[in-house]
C-alpha cells in the first residue's frame, strides 16, 4: 500500500445507494463502501424514501471508513458531505424524528400546486433561476405541512425543522447540533434568492412556509460541526458540502466559465460555469450556484433529465429483461444500426428543455421481431437523444460545447459514450476517477483543511482517461433525430 497518512472522507448520499469513500491526500480514492437502499412508489409519480435508510446507510458506510482509515493508520483531515438534491424532508427539532417519508426529487405529486403557480414563472425564474416545477423543494415543504396533521401549527410554533438531505444528515451526524445547509442545497429549494444569496420572504410568501422551519445557509467549504461522539467515537469536522451534480462540476475541475459537465447516474445533469455572475436562460434551462467559496458565488447554467440509469434499473427490476445493469453494453451491441425502436422514458414526467410533470413514458416502433435487445438498446439511445436536446438548448443560449465531461455509473458503459458522441457530434471525455461527485465533496472539505489553498490548485487531479470520437453517418443521424423527435411529441400530445 502507498504511504497514505492524510486523508479526506466523503458521504455520498444518492438516489440509489449511500456511499462512504476515502480519498488519499492525492485525493485517489482507496477506499469505498456502498449500500444501495429501497425506493418506494406509493402512487403512480410518487417516489419515496425512507429517511432511516438513509441514515443507517450513512452511518454504516461512514464507520467502515472510518475503520479502513484507523486500521491504515491515515487521520481523517475532514469530511466531505454530497447528496442528492431537492428531496425534502421535515423533522422534529426537538426528537430528531421526521414526520413523513422524503418526498424524492422525482416526485411529482405537486404538480397541480405548481400548475396554479404558472402565471409566476418568470418572476420566480429570475429570483430563483428555476421553474415551477414539483422537482424542487418548495411545494413539496408545503405538501408536508398541509398533509401530515398538525404539521402547519407546529411549524408556525417553532417545533419542527426543514431540510434537504445534506442539512438532514448534518443534523444527525453532529447529534442534533446544527442545522445548515450550503448554497448549492439551498439554491434548489424555489426558496432561495441567488442574486442576494439569502431566503427570499416573496418566495416563501408564495410557498406558504414558514421561515422558522429554514437552516442557516454557509459556503461550500465551510465549518458544518463535528461528528457526534457518542455515535462516531471520533469528533472529526464536516468542512465540505454540495448537492451532487455542484460537486460533480467541481470534481471535474470545471472552474472557468463555459467548461462543462455531464452526469449520468439516476437522472442526467448538464451544467456549465457560467462565472460570478447569474445568467438567465431563454430556453427553460435552470440557473443554479455551483459554489460559494469565501462569500464568492460562482453561477452554473444547468439542464436536468428526471430519468437516465433509472431507467435501466426499470429494464432490471420492473420488466426483468436485464439481469444487471452492466449487461445493457452487450445486449445494445447486438442491435442493428438502423432499428426502429424508440423510448421515451418520462416515467416522471419530462425534464429540461419540455418540463412537463405529466408526460409518462412510451415505447415506438415495435414489430413482431423487436427483441428485449432493442429495447435495452432504444432506452440507452433515449439518454442520448435527451442530452443533444439540452445541448441544443444550450446552444441557442449561445453556450457552445465542443468537448463534453462525463461521469456517473452510465459512462461505465463504453458503448453508451460512444453513441454519446456520435449523436453529439464533439468529443467526450471520461476522467480517471468517475466518482466524480464524491471527488468535489472531498476538494471542498480537502480546501477547508487546508490540503489546498485555491479550488483551481485541484484542476489536474482529474485527468481524462478515456476519449470518444464522434463517428458520424449523417443519413442515419438524422433519421433517428426525426423519430425522436416525434416520439417525444406524441409523448406531449398524450399529456395534455
Ligand atoms: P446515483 O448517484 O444517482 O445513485 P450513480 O451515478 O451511482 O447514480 O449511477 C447509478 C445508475 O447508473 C443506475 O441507475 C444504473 O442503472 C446505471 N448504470 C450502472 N452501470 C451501468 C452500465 N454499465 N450501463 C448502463 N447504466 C448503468
Amino acid at each position: 500500500m502507498s504511504a497514505v497518512h492524510k486523508a479526506v472522507i466523503t458521504i455520498d448520499q444518492g438516489t440509489t445507494s449511500t456511499r462512504a469513500i476515502v480519498f488519499d491526500s492525492v485525493f485517489a480514492p482507496v477506499f469505498t463502501a456502498q449500500e444501495e437502499y429501497p425506493q418506494h412508489y406509493p402512487r403512480p409519480g410518487w417516489v419515496e424514501h425512507d429517511p432511516e435508510d438513509i441514515w443507517q446507510t450513512t452511518v454504516s458506510t461512514l464507520k467502515q471508513a472510518m475503520a479502513y482509515c484507523r486500521e491504515n493508520a491515515i487521520e481523517i483531515a475532514g469530511i466531505g458531505l454530497v447528496n442528492q438534491r431537492e428531496t425534502t424532508l421535515v423533522w422534529d427539532r426537538e426528537t430528531g424524528k421526521t414526520l413523513y417519508p422524503a418526498i424524492v426529487w422525482q416526485d411529482r405529486r405537486t404538480a397541480h400546486q405548481c400548475h396554479k403557480l404558472k402565471h409566476k414563472e418568470e418572476w420566480l425564474h429570475q429570483r430563483t433561476g428555476l421553474r415551477c416545477d414539483p422537482y424542487f423543494s418548495a411545494t413539496k415543504i408545503c405538501w408536508i405541512l398541509d398533509n401530515v396533521p398538525h404539521a402547519r401549527e407546529r411549524a408556525e410554533a417553532g417545533e419542527l425543522a426543514f431540510g434537504t438531505i445534506d442539512s438532514f444528515l448534518i443534523w444527525r451526524l453532529t447529534g442534533g447540533k446544527q442545522h445548515l445547509t450550503d448554497t448549492t442545497n439551498a439554491s434548489r429549494t424555489n426558496l432561495f434568492n441567488i442574486n442576494d444569496m439569502n431566503w427570499d420572504n416573496d418566495l416563501l410568501a408564495l410557498f406558504d412556509v414558514p421561515a422558522s422551519l429554514l437552516p442557516e445557509v454557509k459556503n461550500c467549504a465551510d465549518d458544518f460541526g463535528k461528528l457526534d461522539t457518542t455515535e462516531f467515537g471520533e469528533s472529526i469536522p464536516i468542512c465540505g458540502v454540495a448537492g451532487d451534480q455542484q460537486a460533480a462540476l467541481i470534481g471535474q475541475g470545471c472552474y472557468k466559465m463555459g467548461e462543462a459537465k455531464t452526469t449520468f447516474g439516476t437522472g442526467c445533469f448538464a451544467l456549465v460555469n457560467s462565472g460570478s455572475e447569474p445568467a438567465f436562460s431563454e430556453q427553460n434551462l435552470l440557473t443554479t450556484v455551483a459554489y460559494t467559496l469565501n462569500g464568492k458565488t460562482c453561477y452554473a447554467m444547468e439542464g436536468s433529465i428526471f430519468v437516465a440509469g433509472a431507467a435501466i434499473q426499470w429494464l432490471r427490476d420492473s420488466l426483468g429483461i436485464l439481469p444487471c445493469a452492466a449487461d445493457s453494453e452487450k445486449l445494445a451491441r447486438q442491435v442493428e444500426e438502423d432499428h426502429q425502436v424508440v423510448v421515451v422514458p418520462a416515467f416522471t414526467g419530462l425534464g429540461a428543455p419540455y418540463w412537463e410533470p405529466l408526460a409518462r413514458g412510451a415505447i415506438f416502433g415495435l414489430t413482431r421481431g423487436s427483441t428485449a435487445a432493442h429495447v435495452v438498446r432504444a432506452t440507452l439511445e433515449s439518454v442520448s437523444y435527451q442530452t443533444q436536446d439540452l445541448l441544443n438548448a444550450m446552444r441557442c443560449d449561445g453556450i457552445d460545447t465542443t468537448t463534453m465531461n462525463v461521469d456517473g455509473g452510465m459512462v461505465q458503459n463504453s458503448w453508451f459514450c460512444q453513441f454519446l458522441a456520435n449523436t453529439l457530434d464533439i468529443t467526450v471525455n471520461r476522467p480517471k476517477v468517475m466518482e466524480t461527485t464524491a471527488l468535489g465533496a472531498a476538494y471542498l472539505a480537502g480546501l477547508h483543511a487546508g490540503l489546498k489553498d485555491n479550488i483551481e490548485d485541484f484542476a489536474a487531479l482529474n485527468p481524462q482517461d478515456s476519449t470518444f470520437e464522434p463517428e458520424v453517418d449523417d443519413i442515419l443521424k438524422k433519421k433517428r433525430q426525426h423519430r425522436w423527435q416525434a416520439a417525444v411529441k406524441a409523448t406531449l400530445i398524450m399529456a395534455e
